[in-house]
């Protein structure tokens, strides 16, 4: 079912508020990013989205969820973007995850699932609904994408992007060669985290090597290859 921007809205704010307790109109109505009119609620009532109870509050029908499910997915993975990749305050998030979510392509959330790790939470703490690329890596169970602190000793990564709002920061790093696209080795954890970069070992303080992520080499391409995740590596 197609929903409009108002509607859709609506039954975010209803999402939110029935994840912290009961919702009655006028809590819809302050935190909706829309104005929620009489109609608007007439509209959702009458298309049986939501029920309102006897108590008077307002309660998502299995259909309202199932309609709000995919935007509630985009609005939260699009808050995980701008905060993990793009160095957004959370704070600053909320008006743009609104606009993503009416627009962003079915193939793209998932791209950004998949870019994120198939997070579970936003940065607010409130669950991501798992769309059918999270039940499809759900056996891979560590994340592709992750802080190269977590690599294992010795393995070898590739750089995705560097998550800091520090230009200096950015620059320091491209600087020792730790860019998007080259390739890295953690060689040493303790006392400091360093990484092998083409022929030059790097030591990082913890705090900027949590900042650096890197792709996971691809299951395929290791000793147990097989159709399976051949298969799951291939979907976009
Ligand atoms: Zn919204
Ligand atoms: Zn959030
Ligand atoms: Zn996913």
């Amino acid at each position: 079912m197609d929903v409009d921007r108002e509607l859709g809205e609506l039954l975010e704010a209803l999402w939110t508020l029935e994840e912290q307790g009961e919702a009655f109109p006028q809590d819809v109505r302050r935190i909706a990013h829309a104005e929620v009119t009489d109609r608007l609620l007439e509209r959702a009532l009458r298309e049986e989205l939501i029920v309102r109870q006897p108590s008077g509050h307002l309660r998502l029908t299995s259909k309202g969820r199932a309609v709000a499910t995919p935007i509630i997915r985009r609005h939260r993975l699009a808050e995980r973007l701008m905060c993990d990749v793009l160095g957004v305050d959370v704070e600053e998030t909320e008006a743009a995850a609104c606009e993503f979510e009416h627009f962003l392509a079915e193939g793209i959330t998932r791209a950004i699932c998949t870019l994120l790790g198939h997070p579970r939470v936003c940065p607010h703490g409130r669950p991501i609904p798992e769309g059918e690329c999270c039940r499809q890596a759900e056996e891979q169970v560590k994340a592709i994408l992750v802080p190269c602190d977590r690599l294992a000793l010795g393995e070898t990564a590739r750089v995705a992007y560097v998550s800091t709002r520090s230009h200096a920061r950015l620059l320091r790093l491209s600087a020792l060669g730790i860019m998007p696209g080259v390739s890295v080795q953690l060689v040493q954890r303790w006392p400091s985290i360093v990484l092998r970069c083409e022929e030059t070992e790097i030591a990082l303080d913890e705090e900027i090597a949590r900042q650096i992520y890197v792709w996971r080499v691809r299951p395929e391409e290791g000793a147990e290859a097989g159709e399976a995740s051949d298969e799951r590596w291939t979907s976009t």
